[in-house]
């Protein structure tokens, strides 16, 4: 039997791992900057965590999920975003109360989950990092989320950036434009796919996020969310706009932009770039908005939220695909030559040394020749190589070379043991 990874699932190997790690490591910089802490939730919740807030007309609910009944009976689902986790434990652990600072800032990375046709930048176990925001209604904190997602994008060297912002609106603003979409799309509907008919009474807007080129043709003429905004809804909208502008930050609006979870309104965005490597025009790697309503839908009180949540696979595919420069990680300093069976002991004490002085060391384990030992210090780039043959342990020495420079020392072996810096600072 060959066991084969899962269909969807990837392998993160070494080599690849590091550019996960470094677009990591940048984006936590990022998030602190900002203010953002981090929260670790579970990989799976109750079903209906994700039932109740994503929407039951969304396709992350009615075919994405992965969800199963446990053995003690428990409907559960491994989680296919991270915001619904976020609200649920932002509710039980009442992070709303007096003595937590407002607004509320986290971020978190991981694995997400999602039944859907593996492609390119599509998998079924793909990864996402996101911000939320909870605890205040002002546009500004909508344009700063929207900040952190550009400001990430620019510590990742991604430019051919196009933001696409709309606006939802509130509960008034919904109720009239879902009546006049279901006015314009009910002499239609014969024409619709299937899903759409079946959305066209629950939930009109999810028409407009079809993917279906025959839906699309409509959706193209449907009337503007723009158009039945209330006073409040569209003042709103006008501070975020005029916010963006003030800090330098350009947007187009996409008035039948409406985001494939239900739980927004007011402000929704995406961020798309246009590259080669995740297929033709435009493509979506980080989107968003705010959820005012969808901690009270987890039983919490009446808080706000706003954030997003950006995929790393289409990320890093970007990255790579546009030539960014990751840095080198696996850095080696020092790598010890032992010549002969003697030199086994003594020179696993002096990589374990080395490495208790904090220097990355290597040696041989292969019982390779003198010669292949070098050619793999050469290959891997090691910054000194040391070599203990015969003449170093009777003499107590061991001899440093300095691969960049070319100067060498024989040196104490009791130095290097104990003062490695104090030995190379002379052959720098
Ligand atoms: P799409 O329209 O591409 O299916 P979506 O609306 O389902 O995207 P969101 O739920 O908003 O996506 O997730 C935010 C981001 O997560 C996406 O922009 C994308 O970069 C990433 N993402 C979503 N689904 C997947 C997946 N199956 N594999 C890899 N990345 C994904
Ligand atoms: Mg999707």
């Amino acid at each position: 039997m060959r066991y084969q990874r899962p269909k969807g699932t990837a392998d993160i190997l070494p080599g690849e791992s590091q550019h996960w790690q470094y677009v990591e490591t940048v984006a936590r910089q990022v998030f602190n900057k900002y203010r953002f802490e981090e929260i670790r939730t579970p990989l799976f919740e109750n079903f209906e965590v994700f039932s109740r807030t994503s929407g039951d007309t969304s396709d992350i609910v009615t075919k994405e999920m992965y969800d199963f009944k446990d053995k003690g009976d428990r409907h559960i689902s491994l989680r296919p975003e991270g915001t619904a986790g976020v609200v649920r434990a932002f509710v039980e652990n009442k992070l709303y109360g007096p003595e937590v600072q407002k607004p509320f800032k986290t971020y978190y990375i991981g694995p997400m989950y999602r039944y859907e046709r593996p492609q390119s930048g599509r998998q079924r176990e793909f990864h996402q990092m996101g911000i939320e925001a909870f605890g205040s209604d002002e546009p500004a904190l909508d344009v700063e989320v929207i900040a952190v997602g550009m400001d990430l994008f620019k510590h990742f060297g991604i430019s051919n950036l196009r933001l696409a912002i709309n606006t939802l609106g509130d509960k008034e603003t919904r109720d009239n434009y879902r009546q006049a979409l279901i006015d314009y799309l009910e002499p239609h509907y014969d024409e619709l796919s299937e899903d759409s008919q079946i959305r066209l009474h629950k939930n009109p807007l999810r028409v407009l996020d079809s993917k279906d080129k025959k839906d699309k043709q409509f959706v193209a003429d449907a009337p503007s969310i723009l158009d039945y905004l209330t006073p409040e809804a569209k003042a709103h909208f006008d501070q975020v706009k005029s916010l963006l502008s003030a800090i330098g930050i350009d947007y187009v609006v996409d008035s039948t932009m409406v985001r494939g979870l239900d739980y927004y309104n007011h402000t929704i965005f995406e961020i798309m770039v246009d590259s080669k490597a995740l297929g033709h025009g435009y493509t979506t790697v980080c989107a968003g908005g705010r959820y005012n309503g969808l901690v009270e839908e987890l039983g919490g009180p009446e808080v706000s939220g706003v954030g997003f949540g950006l995929g790393m696979e289409r990320l890093i595919l970007l990255m790579e695909a546009e030539g960014v420069k990751f840095p080198e990680e696996h850095h080696l300093d020092a790598y010890v030559v032992g010549i002969g069976d003697e030199a086994n002991a003594p020179t696993l004490k002096v990589v374990q040394a080395l490495r208790q002085q904090e220097y990355s060391a290597d040696r041989d384990y292969l019982a390779r020749k003198p010669k292949a030992q070098f050619k793999t210090a050469d290959r891997l780039s090691a910054a000194y190589t040391l070599t203990l043959g015969e003449k170093e342990l009777t003499t107590n020495t061991i001899h440093v070379k300095n691969m960049n420079s070319g100067n060498e020392v024989s040196a104490p072996l009791d130095d290097v043991m104990t003062d490695f810096a104090s030995v190379i600072k002379n052959i720098d």
